[in-house]
């Protein structure tokens, strides 16, 4: 399809592919909300579309726009990240061993978590950016599926995709990479030998905090993406056409957007680094971060615009700072255009390991002295 376009993908991407419309020049595809298709005077399908629940022209642009981006062969989008996510256990065989971090996004491992206690998987968890961990957790021959996040919510602790993928591989495993938080503009990991990349297009992809969606990519032959895709139409959990063609106008402006979080996120990371009320800044771009070596050879196009500040003080103080801020929206999700702030625990609840301390930040594109200077007032009201 796209692969061998010697365009950037930064190109592709604002363009979202040059798809215009074929019959009337529009530079914006037309949105296709139809449920059913027309069959031809040869009673032939005319672009392989049935019915919506199994696909449809507005979500297939969505998906050719991503696999060029991600240069994948193969990409599905569902109608959130978690419904992508599940299809992708579903379509193991029953009482497949999953490895998964122990601290990653805490949906998806309560959903693990609960398969398991079901019998469906069996599941053992490494501690999220340690090889070696890693390495213990997995069962030759018997583990199916390795999962990593990276870099993964809470600490955005940094995981080596080469090395992991290595590690499932050895083991006849194959290896899904979250990277919500490391988009295309950023990381490929199919590049990286990946067997699946995912991500969260509520979050980065779209950008705009109007729409969930979820997306899984995948190089040509894998053998479980035809599973993946029959569960997709089975459990109706397709992304619709309207929510494709809001994320399409989304992609459109990913690169910058990202370019100008990270740009914001890295001043506004140095500026609290060693300030009186911060403990610890956490965030990939700054090299007192545990994985700062390896981000900066798998994210080659920015940092982005997640962090976490563990905040200095009595208990209390993180969820006060938290309820003093005016530019920061008090929210959970990440990867839109404006700030949100949230204190991790009362979102996440106990038992994911985020401490009671944590702030988590997602940084837009506002600009960064309107950040910094509402972060300031809030510490200032908390002293
Ligand atoms: C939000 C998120 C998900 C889940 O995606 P939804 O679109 O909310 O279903 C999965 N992983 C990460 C890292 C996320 O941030």
């Amino acid at each position: 399809m796209t692969r061998n376009s010697d365009l950037s993908p930064q190109t592709k991407a604002a363009q979202a592919l040059h798809m215009l419309d074929r019959e009337s020049g529009a530079v914006v595809p037309a949105m296709h909300s139809a449920s059913t298709f027309a069959r031809d005077e040869n009673y032939e399908l005319r672009d392989g579309f049935v019915y919506s629940r199994y696909g449809s022209p507005t979500t297939r642009q969505g998906e050719d726009v991503i696999a060029a981006l991600e240069d994948a062969d193969e990409t599905l989008l569902f109608n959130s990240g978690m419904s992508a996510t599940v299809a992708v256990v579903e379509a193991l065989p029953v009482g497949a061993h999953v490895v998964a971090q122990s601290m990653m996004y805490h949906v998806g491992l309560n959903w693990l978590q609960r398969q398991a206690a079901r019998g469906v998987i069996g599941l053992d968890a490494f501690e999220a950016g340690n090889l070696q961990a890693l390495k213990a957790a997995i069962k030759p021959g018997k583990t199916k599926l390795v999962w990593i996040e990276t870099p993964a919510n809470g600490d955005w602790s940094v995981t080596d995709i080469v090395a992991a993928a290595d590690m499932a591989h050895a083991a006849g495993a194959i290896l899904m990479c979250d990277s919500t938080a490391a988009p295309p503009c950023t990381t490929r990991p199919l590049e990286l030998g990946a067997d699946i990349s995912f991500h969260s297009a509520t979050k980065y992809l779209n950008g705009h905090s109007d729409l969930t969606a979820g997306v899984l990519s995948a190089r040509s032959a894998l053998p479980v993406w035809e599973e993946i895709r029959n569960v997709r139409g089975f459990q109706g959990t397709t992304l619709p056409g309207f929510e494709a063609w809001l994320l399409i106008r989304g992609l459109r402006t990913l690169y910058i957007r990202y370019k100008t979080a990270s740009d914001n996120a890295m001043q506004l990371a140095q500026h609290f680094e060693g300030a009186d009320a911060i403990d610890c800044v956490l965030y990939p771009g700054l090299p007192s971060h545990a994985g700062h070596a390896i981000a900066a050879r798998q994210m080659t196009g920015g940092y982005g615009g997640m962090m976490s500040l563990l905040v200095a003080g009595p208990k209390g103080r993180a969820l006060a700072i938290a309820k003093a801020c005016k530019v920061f929206i008090p929210a959970t999700s990440l990867g839109g255009v404006e700030s949100l702030i949230e204190h991790r625990m009362t979102v996440s609840g106990e038992g994911y390991g985020i401490p009671e301390n944590l702030l988590r930040l997602s940084i837009g594109i506002e600009h960064v002295d309107d950040l910094i200077a509402d972060l300031e007032q809030a510490i200032a009201q908390t002293a």
